[in-house]
């Protein structure tokens, strides 16, 4: 079996019962299928077969080292836009020559290390960031392939706060300025312009704003060899959509079109760099209910996952689909549910009046479409430690994060001196007083 599904009546990942892993590894627990991350993985590269073009996984939207290092072995490169993710993605074994960094603010500290780690492109936001980056290159004695980020000004008519390719949002290059910051940045002895990258948004279901985006980013090539400058490498981002209730995203092969229809022609080497799409569907967080008590309204699911596993609902009054582990009985009748975390805010709702089957204390549930932005944007919240994450090959499954101890959620925190002398003291006159 591949995938997530029912098998004699239990939801299973792949090959293992989902009841079995929380047997082992107790919930609430993040478990990933290895083979949804490879079909999603090798879905691009048909989608776009022939082309010369490399795929970079955004490790924002998952960046645990085995899911990482398992889309390395099938090929990607990793899109970055932090040192812990450069550290991330080379402990997980993807070569330096494959990673890209992009992001609005690498400081000094990150621009350096991803130059001494050599790095394949830098994505560079803005002319501040470029003299920096110069300059960190020049001192290290490298000369950095970069790229510059344009804001192309295109609607992404997606979540206002995952659409970063419009202008007034903070992102990228203003269009109109990216020709001369670009002539600028070939004169300087540290950098090496390569091409242009950007990146308008998140969860996008409609391909006209990467077709109005990549149309603009064709005519800016067109302009700038018109004027002597060398472009040879464009990076279209990632964003692609998924269905998480009844969005119906593009085909990977309609994507993969209106590339080739605006910037296919160039001549230019492509890169993308999906996230989502790649590991959304890929994973599920387990949870079992801890209590079902009566609301005013409906009936309340109480989980033992909160908005510190999966803040999605809550952030972004994102939908997740939930389901039993266990199958329900053909004919089950389905009530109105509210379903909540333990989390002290009403903040900590996954859903309210969803429709489910009979679900009680100790049963077990899923969240779908959880493999990215869920454990990647999980806190530590009410002090509950970072939940498991369990990876299925086939018939086997190995935890590749283990639950937290709580302990060490706090071992780099200090009670100073003075403080811990007042306890003494404290102490001290209480005993006297005995
Ligand atoms: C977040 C991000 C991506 C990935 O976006 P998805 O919607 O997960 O595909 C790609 N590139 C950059 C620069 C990003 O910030």
């Amino acid at each position: 079996m591949s995938g997530f599904a029912y098998i004699n009546g239990v939801l299973h990942a792949d090959g293992v019962a989902l009841t079995s892993i929380a047997d082992a590894v107790g919930t609430p627990t993040y478990v990933y299928s290895s083979t949804i991350l490879e079909r999603n993985y090798r879905n691009y590269e048909m989608a776009f077969g022939g082309q010369n073009l490399g795929i970079h996984f955004a490790l924002k939207a998952n960046s645990n080292l085995a899911v990482v290092g398992l889309l390395g072995r099938f090929g990607a490169g990793a899109d970055i836009v932090s040192l812990g993710e450069l550290k991330r993605a080379l402990a997980a074994g993807i070569p330096a020559s494959k990673i890209v960094f992009s992001g609005v603010g690498k400081t000094r500290e990150e621009l350096t290390a991803a130059v001494l780690a050599g790095v394949a492109q830098i994505n560079v936001e803005s002319e501040p960031e470029l003299d920096v980056l110069d300059q960190v290159a020049r001192e290290a004695g490298r000369r950095q392939r970069i790229a510059l980020r344009v804001n192309p000004d295109v609607d992404a008519r997606t979540h206002e706060k995952i659409s970063t390719g419009k202008r007034g949002d903070k992102f990228g290059i203003a269009y109109n300025d990216v020709i001369s910051v670009y002539r600028r940045a070939a004169g300087l002895a540290g950098l090496e312009p390569i091409g242009l990258a950007l990146h308008i948004g998140s969860q996008l279901i409609d391909l006209t704003p990467y077709k109005n985006a990549y149309l603009k980013i064709a005519g800016l090539v067109q302009e700038m060899r018109g004027q002597g400058l060398s472009v040879t490498a464009l990076d279209l981002g990632g964003g692609i959509g998924i269905t998480y209730k009844d969005e119906s995203p593009p085909s990977l092969e309609e994507y993969a079109t209106i590339v080739c229809d605006t910037v296919g022609n160039l001549g230019c080497r492509l890169a993308i760099e999906p996230g989502r799409s790649i590991v959304a569907t890929a994973g599920v967080l387990l949870s079992r209910v801890v209590y079902r008590k009566s609301g005013a309204s409906n009936d309340i699911l109480i989980l033992d996952a909160g908005m510190n596993d999966l803040i999605r609902p809550s952030m972004y009054g994102a939908y997740h689909p939930i389901q039993p582990v266990v199958q329900p009985a053909s004919g089950a009748t389905l009530t109105e549910i509210d379903v909540v975390g333990p989390v002290c805010e009403t903040g900590d709702t996954f859903a309210r009046a969803r429709l489910l089957p009979p679900l009680y204390a100790d049963d077990l549930v899923v969240f779908g479409a959880a493999g990215a932005y869920c454990s990647s944007m999980s806190s530590t919240y009410n002090a509950r430690p970072l939940a498991a994450e369990v990876l299925v090959q086939n018939d086997r499954f190995d935890v590749v994060r283990s639950r937290q101890k709580v302990e060490a959620m706090f071992a780099n925190e200090h009670i100073p001196d003075w403080l811990g002398q007042i306890a003494r003291d404290d102490e001290t006159v209480v005993r006297k007083r005995a």
